[in-house]
C-alpha cells in the first residue's frame, strides 16, 4: 500500500504511458536505483517490493510528491486530450480500429514479444494513443513468453523463466458481479478458455488472452505459456486463439470496431470468425467471405517464401474441423481461402493467403518488400500483372519518442517546436541546421556515456567513450549475415588499428536455427580471441533495454542483409532519430531513406536502382564478397577519415551528415507518420466504404469441394 500523498503512483505505474516520458521513468528511478535495475525497470513491480520506509519518506519529501503530483497531472491531461485523429480522421475517430498481433513489444519489463514485429506492434500502439486514434488491441500473455539468452563457453543458451502476473500492470477483466471474465475458443473438439487482462498503453487498451488457469486441462494450459515455441499443433492452436478468441474477446467486451487490422498471418482466423458473423446474420458463406473485406486490412512482413505458416490440411481439420462443422461448411470451405489455387487438395492453408484474400486493404512493410510481396503473390491474380496485385505498401517507422535519449528530445524541444505531435512534418526540420555544432556533438556525448554506463552495468565491461563505436544488434538469421565484418580477419584488424574504433555486437538466434547458431558461435569466438577482445564486445540477451541502449548511443549503426531479405527493418530507425549514422545495404526502409548525404549504402555502386532485382550479382558468393569489399572500402575511405576530421575536437562533416541525417530521416521513418499512413490510406477508406479488390479473377473458379479419397 502506497502512502496516501504518493498513491498517484500506481496509477502512473499502471499504465505505460510512463515509459515514454521521461519525469515519469526518472521519477521510478530515484525511489530504489537498484531495485529499478533489479525488476528490469518494472515500475509496478518497483512499487509491490519497494520498502515501506522509503516510500514513507519520500511521502514526506514534499518536493517528490510535488513531483508526482505534476506528472499525474500530465497523464490525465494526456488521455483527456483530442489528439490529431478527431479532425485529421473524423470517419476512423467515430468507427475505431482493432489491431490483432502475436506478439508486443512494449517494454523490457513486458517480456511478451521476440523482435521486430512485436517491437513494431508496441510502437504502432503508443503513436495510435498519441494521435487520440481510438484502437483497440488484442495479444496473448505469455507465461514464459520468449527466451532468454546465455552465453556461456560460446555458446548461446536458453532459459525460459516464469513471469509473475501480479508483478505485472495488468488487471484481469472483472463482469458487474466481480468475476472473472472468459471467452470460449473452439479448439479441436475442445472449447478452451481463455480469461482477459488488459494493459494500458496510453489511451490503448491492450487485451491479452490467458489461458493459464485451473479451468483448463494441462495441455490447454500451456497453449499461453511460450512464444514462437510449440510445434505446428501448438502453433496453429495459438493461432486459433489470438484470432477467433481476439475477435471474441473484442465483442465480449463490448468494443466496437470499422476495421479490424491483422498484424502477419498468425491473426488470419479472424476472418473466419468475422466470417461466421455475417452467415449468423444471415448472409450465405459466399458472400461473408467477400463482404469481411470491407473490414479487414492486412500486414504482411515477410519476404521469404518459407517464412509463412502453412498448415496441412488434416492439421486444420483436426484444429477447426468441428468449427466448421457446426456451421454447415462443407470440408473445402475454410482451407480454399488459404490457397493459391482453391481446390487443390495438395496445397496447405496458409495464414498469408487466407489474410490477402479475406482483407480489402493489404500491404508490406515498405516500398521494396511492396514489390516483392506483390512478386510473391501474383500467383493469387494470375491476370493481373505485377504491379496490379492489390498489396500496396505502408513503410514501418519507430515511435519517435520512446526511442529517442531524453537528451535529445530536450534539445529538440528547445529548437524545433511542434515536432512531438507533427513529427512528419518535414519543414519543421530545417531549423536543426541552426542548432551549433558543438551543442548537438555535447548531446550526442551524454548519450554515448549512457550508453558505455548501462553496458558496463549489464556485462561489467566498459568501452572506450573516446572510441567510434559501431553498433550491430539484431537477430542473428543466416541472411543477416551477421559475422561479415569477420570475412577478412587480417583487414578487420587494419582497420581496428587504423580508426580506431570499436564494435558491440547483440542478438538471439532462434534455438531452432542451427546456420543461425553458428553465426553467433562465430561472432563469439573472434569477440573473445585475443586478436580482437580489446575491441569488440558481445552484449548477450538482446532485449529492448539493449535495443535502445545500443540505437541511442552507437555512433554508426551497421546493417548488412541480403537484399531483398529485410522487409523494412527499424532499428537503423531508432539510431537516426539520436544522431547516429546508418552504414547499411539498401534493403527496406534504407532504400527509401538513403540520399547519398545522410549516411552510407553499402554496395551502392552495384545496387543503382529501386527494383528487387537491381544490385542481383547472381549467386550468393558473388554477392557477399561484392558487398563485404563495399563494408571494408567504406569503413577505411569514408568513415574513419571523417571521424577524424576535426576542429578543436569537433567533428564538423560528421555533424553536417548527422544533421541530414535527422532532417531527411526522422519526419519519415516513425510510426506518427505511419499510423497516419494506415489511417488516410487503409483504415479511413474502408471505412468509407471504398470498393476493395475484387474477387480473385481465377482462370477457372473452382466450387469449395470435397477432398477426394
Ligand atoms: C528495434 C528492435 C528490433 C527490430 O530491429 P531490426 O532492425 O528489424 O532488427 C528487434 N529487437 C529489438 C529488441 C528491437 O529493439
Amino acid at each position: 500500500m502506497l502512502p496516501e500523498r504518493i498513491s498517484g503512483l500506481e496509477r502512473l505505474a499502471r499504465n505505460l504511458w510512463w515509459t515514454w516520458d521521461a519525469d515519469a521513468t526518472a521519477l521510478f528511478e530515484s525511489i530504489d536505483p537498484g531495485r529499478w535495475h533489479a525488476t528490469h525497470h518494472n515500475a509496478y513491480a518497483l512499487l509491490c517490493e519497494a520498502d515501506a520506509a522509503r516510500l514513507e519518506a519520500l511521502a514526506a519529501d514534499e518536493a517528490f510528491a510535488v513531483r508526482v503530483d505534476d506528472v499525474v497531472a500530465r497523464l490525465d491531461a494526456y488521455l483527456a486530450a483530442d489528439g490529431w485523429c478527431k479532425t485529421g480522421s473524423p470517419a476512423v475517430a467515430e468507427a475505431g480500429v482493432a489491431y490483432l498481433c502475436m506478439e508486443y513489444g512494449l517494454h523490457e519489463s513486458v517480456r511478451i514479444y521476440s523482435g521486430g514485429l512485436g517491437v513494431l506492434a508496441g510502437d504502432h500502439l503508443k503513436s495510435a494513443s498519441d494521435l487520440g486514434i481510438p484502437l483497440v488491441a488484442v495479444g496473448m500473455l505469455y507465461r514464459r513468453g520468449y527466451f532468454r539468452q546465455v552465453i556461456d563457453d560460446g555458446q548461446q543458451l536458453v532459459a525460459y523463466p516464469e513471469a509473475d502476473f501480479k508483478r505485472l500492470p495488468v488487471v484481469p477483466i472483472m463482469d458487474d458481479t466481480n468475476k472473472q471474465v472468459f471467452i470460449e475458443v473452439p479448439i479441436g473438439t475442445r472449447t478452451v478458455k481463455a480469461r482477459i487482462w488488459r494493459l494500458d498503453v496510453g489511451r490503448v487498451p491492450l487485451l491479452l488472452l490467458d489461458t493459464d488457469h485451473e479451468l483448463n486441462s494441462g495441455s490447454d494450459r500451456a497453449l499461453t505459456h511460450y512464444l514462437y515455441g510449440g510445434d505446428q499443433e501448438t502453433r496453429i492452436q495459438q493461432e486459433t486463439l489470438v484470432g477467433i478468441g481476439g475477435i471474441r474477446a473484442l465483442r465480449k467486451l463490448g468494443y466496437k470496431f470499422g476495421v479490424a487490422h491483422m498484424n502477419e498471418g498468425h491473426c488470419a482466423f479472424a476472418a473466419l470468425e468475422l466470417i461466421k458473423e455475417l452467415v449468423d446474420e444471415g448472409a450465405t458463406f459466399e458472400e461473408a467471405s467477400v463482404a469481411v473485406r470491407h473490414k479487414l486490412v492486412f500486414t504482411t512482413h515477410t519476404p521469404v517464401p518459407a517464412g509463412h505458416d502453412r498448415f496441412p490440411y488434416d492439421l486444420l481439420d483436426k484444429t477447426l474441423g468441428p468449427y466448421r462443422k457446426a456451421q454447415e461448411l462443407p470440408q473445402g470451405a475454410h482451407v480454399d481461402l488459404g490457397r493459391v489455387h482453391p481446390g487443390d487438395w495438395n496445397e496447405p492453408l496458409c495464414m498469408t493467403v487466407l489474410a490477402l484474400r479475406t482483407a480489402g486493404k493489404a500491404n508490406g512493410v515498405s516500398e521494396l518488400h511492396g514489390m516483392v510481396s506483390r512478386e510473391m503473390w501474383h500467383g493469387m491474380w494470375p491476370k493481373l500483372k505485377v504491379d496490379d496485385v492489390p498489396i500496396g505498401h505502408v513503410t514501418n517507422g519507430v515511435h519517435p519518442i520512446f526511442w529517442m535519449a531524453p537528451e535529445m528530445r530536450t534539445l529538440l524541444d528547445a529548437r524545433i517546436p511542434g515536432w512531438r505531435d507533427r513529427t512528419w512534418d518535414q519543414s519543421l526540420w530545417a531549423a536543426l541546421d541552426d542548432v551549433p555544432d558543438e551543442a548537438l556533438w555535447n548531446v550526442r556525448q551524454r548519450i554515448k556515456r549512457n550508453m558505455i554506463a548501462t553496458l558496463a552495468r549489464r556485462t561489467g565491461r566498459r568501452l572506450d567513450p573516446n572510441l567510434l563505436t559501431i553498433g550491430f544488434a539484431r537477430r542473428f538469421a543466416p541472411y543477416k549475415r551477421g559475422d561479415m565484418l569477420f570475412t577478412d580477419p587480417d583487414r578487420l584488424a587494419q582497420l581496428l588499428e587504423a580508426g580506431p574504433f570499436q564494435v558491440v555486437y547483440s542478438g538471439k538466434a532462434h534455438p531452432a536455427d542451427a546456420e543461425g547458431k553458428k553465426v553467433i558461435r562465430n561472432v563469439l569466438r573472434w569477440a573473445a580471441s585475443s586478436r580482437f577482445r580489446d575491441r569488440i564486445a558481445f552484449v548477450e540477451e538482446y532485449d529492448i533495454e539493449i535495443g535502445r541502449t545500443l540505437t541511442t548511443g552507437s555512433d554508426v549503426w551497421l546493417n548488412n542483409p541480403r537484399r531483398p531479405q529485410e522487409a523494412s527493418g527499424t532499428s537503423g530507425e531508432k539510431v537516426l532519430l539520436n544522431g547516429g549514422l546508418n552504414l547499411s545495404i539498401l534493403d527496406g526502409w534504407w532504400a527509401e531513406g538513403w540520399d547519398g548525404t545522410n549516411g552510407w549504402a553499402i554496395g551502392a555502386e552495384h545496387v543503382h536502382g529501386k527494383r528487387p532485382e537491381d544490385g542481383n550479382l547472381g549467386d550468393i558468393p558473388t554477392t557477399d564478397a561484392a558487398d563485404t569489399e563495399s563494408l571494408y572500402r567504406l569503413i577505411e575511405h569514408e568513415i574513419i577519415p571523417m571521424w577524424r576530421d576535426r576542429t578543436d575536437g569537433v567533428p564538423h562533416a560528421w555533424i553536417r551528415r548527422m544533421k541530414r541525417s535527422m532532417a531527411t530521416g526522422i519526419p519519415r521513418f516513425n510510426t506518427h507518420r505511419m499510423l497516419k499512413d494506415y489511417v488516410e490510406q487503409l483504415y479511413a477508406p474502408l471505412i468509407e466504404g471504398a470498393p476493395v479488390a475484387d474477387d480473385f479473377p481465377q482462370d477457372e473458379t473452382v466450387e469449395a469441394g470435397v477432398r477426394p479419397v
